[in-house]
């Protein structure tokens, strides 16, 4: 009695994990040549895109400690976020957790009582859903500082169309203590996670197969009776199972009259050449110019775009020279340590134009059932619509999809 489970990204690998430990064989299937799906390191070790995560995300983060990986992720900014204004050159740290707000010092510009108010509503459930720019309207300097860079980071959709009600259930989880922490994995995601991820599953008897992409599947009386992985169809024993962990463009694919999101955001990163041996790992916010958030590492230095529309169009060059400019902006406000010449070095563009489903206001997409056949389960990031679309709906989907198929 085997579990199949298709798709080798961060539900696919919580799933099987999930599953093997508690004494199921599995195979995970995989069409890339390396897992980790859009959270993975490229073949020359980059990460595709910076991801941060942070203490609210407690699936995530028993999942690291599951895989042995939890001292892997560091938090670079305990203090708060150092973020620089562009429009002003004002420098400041800027807290995410709303208990740390009674110090001046780490508040965010423009919280008054009112704008926290407003702010609060959006954290009530079952509100009207409405595009938070509209909701924070009166509230510009906090919407600026504070909302909008954290709508476009966590729901990767602009704010003049991104939902109030999926940012609340963000909002919502921020206030418990230690949520507002955030991490970033110290040397990439291929060490800190998606290795450790596949040591642990082959630790505990899971089979991993790269290069096994799912052509079609065949169904019979309500179950699936076959696999075809571009060697015609494999029949599947009476007691083998399926999870399709797969972005929601496959699963439709292969599985047509499932309700999935058809709208997605796109994601840029550029990851700079910039060698600076024993640095410590950095973690920077900046507003008004197109750099939104810089990692440094003693590797290199990224720069992370979401919602980037507009900037997955331009050319590499003209947004390396300019996204530099703002990180020396940023270094100098920031003391940071070494060298930050005015030339840009080498940057590799990573341009992820389905990076997550939109999360629109208004558009909240139904949920799929999680397991839609006898012997099939779904997982994935978009399979939990009321998050955001996330590692951390990922690996719930995946640990979701593996318990609905024990249960
Ligand atoms: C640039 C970028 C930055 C991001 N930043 C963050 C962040 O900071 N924090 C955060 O929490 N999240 C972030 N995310 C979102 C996060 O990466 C995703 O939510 C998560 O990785 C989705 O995992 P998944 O397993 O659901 O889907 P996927 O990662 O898409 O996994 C699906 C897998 O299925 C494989 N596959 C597809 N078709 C087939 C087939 N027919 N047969 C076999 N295999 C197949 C794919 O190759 C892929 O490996 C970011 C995403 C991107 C792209």
């Amino acid at each position: 009695m085997t579990v199949h489970v298709v798709g080798g990204g961060l539900a696919g690998l919580a799933a099987a994990l999930a599953l093997a430990r508690s004494g199921r064989a599995v195979v995970l299937h995989e069409a890339a040549p390396l897992l980790g799906g859009r959270c993975r390191a490229l073949p020359d070790g980059t990460d595709n895109g910076t991801h941060a995560l942070i203490g609210a995300n407690r699936a995530a983060r028993r999942f690291l400690d599951a895989i042995g990986a939890g001292d892997a992720w560091v938090e670079p900014e305990p203090a708060g976020l150092p973020v620089l204004d562009l429009a002003d050159g004002t420098a400041r740290r800027i807290a995410l957790s709303p208990a740390a707000w009674c110090d001046a010092a780490r508040r965010p510009p423009g919280l008054s009582a009112r704008a926290l108010l407003a702010l609060a509503r959006v954290a009530l459930p079952l509100r009207r859903d409405r595009p938070v720019a509209a909701v924070m309207a009166a509230h510009p300097a906090l919407h600026r500082a504070l909302v909008e860079p954290l709508v476009v980071a966590a729901l990767n959709t602009p704010s003049e169309e991104a939902s109030s009600r999926v940012l609340g259930a963000v909002l919502r989880r921020l206030g418990a203590p230690g949520a507002a922490r955030l991490f970033v994995a110290r040397e990439g995601l291929g060490p800190d996670l998606i290795a450790p991820a596949r040591a642990a599953l082959e630790r505990a008897g899971g089979t991993v197969r790269t290069g096994a992409r799912l052509r079609g599947l065949s169904l019979a009386e309500g179950r699936v009776a076959a696999l075809d992985f571009g060697t015609g169809p494999q029949p599947l024993a009476s007691g083998d199972a399926v999870v399709l962990a797969l972005p929601p463009w496959e699963t439709a694919r292969l599985l047509p009259d499932l309700p999935v999101p058809t709208r997605f955001a796109p994601i840029l990163n550029l990851h700079f050449a910039r060698a600076a041996p024993g640095v410590p790992v950095r973690f920077l916010g900046l507003l008004g110019g197109l750099a939104q958030w810089v990692l440094v590492r003693p590797t290199g230095v990224s720069v992370t775009v979401s919602a980037a529309d507009e900037a997955i169009e331009a050319e590499a060059e003209a947004l390396a020279a300019r996204a530099w400019g703002e990180i020396r902006a940023a270094a100098q406000a920031f003391a940071l340590p070494g060298a930050w010449p005015e030339a840009p070095p080498p940057c590799r563009a990573v341009k992820e134009r389905r990076a997550t489903p939109r999360h629109t206001a208004g558009a909240v997409p139904p949920t799929p059932p999680r397991r839609p056949l006898a012997n099939l389960a779904l997982a994935g990031d978009w399979t939990l619509p009321a998050l955001p679309a996330t590692i951390e709906a990922a690996i719930r989907s995946g640990e979701a999809a593996a318990r609905a198929l024990r249960g």
